[in-house]
């Protein structure tokens, strides 16, 4: 296959929108790198919070890590793919070296935020590379999209993981947004009860008729803590996540605090704000030997890593991704996917894949 010179890329504006731009091709470094052409890529919450915020540093950066696609050539040392493969592509990259990516917690790497972005990171483009171990062969019947959104259930698995989630516990999910959605989708595949919390009805409706909920709260019409106690005989749940993050993080997580047995964990998922310093009823997890427990990204678990687990369980047809997806544009409409994304009141979007 003759490989074109450049690449379509949507290239970050000093408004914090994209423009499409015709970007040099990556090239395969190293002998263990693959070649990927993009077929889908998410729109991750975590890209919306520079959505039109301008930012010097990010001009001409190309961004999105949630991938998916074909590889389209392999470096020598390459075995467990060749081209025509199709792919999901973990883009949580370690530099393979340091102490953490030796023990395989690849995610802690302290250049893993530099090699991603460099790597398979770049899926609003048409071509990435990559190191071959973090790509995963799909068949046929999987979507591009949906394996894309592994890269969601990645951290949800870890998340369960994590708190060490099992059967008949009570879990409080506060916010059903694709993280907290596919959550809850692994909470059920865990045999535990998933309480989900968020401010508007659209999602806690398909929380409920497609995912599946033990009990879905609109906090903004009941409160959620008195709801909780009463759901778990005044007891408190086992497991309360923090799916939101951001400037939501102080109500949240004193709601989380709040609704927690003793003895439980409060787990932080969704992303802190730069410098975020949050206060806590330190005495009450002092007393009540309450667990916080900070989530972000994934690596391997005991034999396999968190992406393979999530991907093989979406290959068995046990996840609801599928269903997800409630918008598709192409690359050159990124724009307007980024606004269907941020705007879900409107759009009734849950997530939003780029297709190529
Ligand atoms: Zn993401
Ligand atoms: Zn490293």
């Amino acid at each position: 296959m003759v490989l074109p010179k450049t690449r379509k890329a949507a290239v970050k504006t000093a408004e914090g929108t994209f423009e499409i731009k015709e970007v040099p091709m990556p090239e395969i470094t190293q002998p263990d790198y693959v070649l990927v052409k993009v077929r889908g890529s998410g729109v991750c919450g975590s890209d919306l919070h520079s959505w039109k915020v301008p930012r010097p540093e990010s001009v001409g950066r190309i961004t999105g890590h949630e991938v998916a696609g074909d590889v389209v050539a392999v470096g020598e040392d390459v075995t467990n793919v060749k081209p025509g493969d199709r792919v999901g592509v973990d883009s949580v990259i370690g530099c393979g070296k340091c102490y953490w990516c030796r023990v395989g917690q690849y995610h802690l790497c302290p250049d893993c935020f530099k090699i991603r972005s460099e790597t398979f990171a770049q899926g609003f483009s048409e071509y990435i590379v990559g190191p071959a171990d973090h790509v995963y062969k799909i068949p046929d019947y999987v979507g591009y999209g949906e394996a894309a959104i592994m890269d969601v259930y990645g951290t949800s698995i870890h998340a369960i993981n994590r708190t060490n989630t099992h059967m008949d516990q009570t879990v409080v999910i506060i916010g059903a947004g694709p993280i907290g959605l596919s959550l809850l989708d692994l909470v059920n595949i865990a045999g535990a009860k998933g309480i989900i919390i968020d401010v508007i009805d659209h999602p806690l409706k398909f929380a409920e008729k497609t995912i599946g909920a033990y009990e879905t709260i609109n906090s903004t019409k009941v409160d959620p803590v008195k709801r909780v106690m009463e759901l778990t005989d005044g007891r408190g749940a086992d497991k309360v996540f923090d799916c939101v993050g951001g400037g939501a993080s102080p109500t949240i997580l004193k709601q989380a605090v709040d609704m927690v047995r003793r003895k439980g964990q409060v787990a932080l998922i969704g992303a802190m704000r730069p410098g975020a310093s949050l206060s806590v009823d330190w005495r009450k997890l002092h007393w009540g030997e309450i667990d916080v427990v900070p989530v972000s990204g994934f690596y391997h678990w005991e034999n396999d890593p968190e992406f393979k687990i999530v991907t093989d369980l979406l290959i068995k047809g046990k996840l609801h991704a599928t269903e997800m997806i409630t918008h598709r544009f192409p690359l050159e409409k990124i724009n307007e996917a980024f606004e269907t994304a941020a705007d879900k009141k409107r759009t009734n979007s849950i997530k939003v894949i780029i297709e190529q």
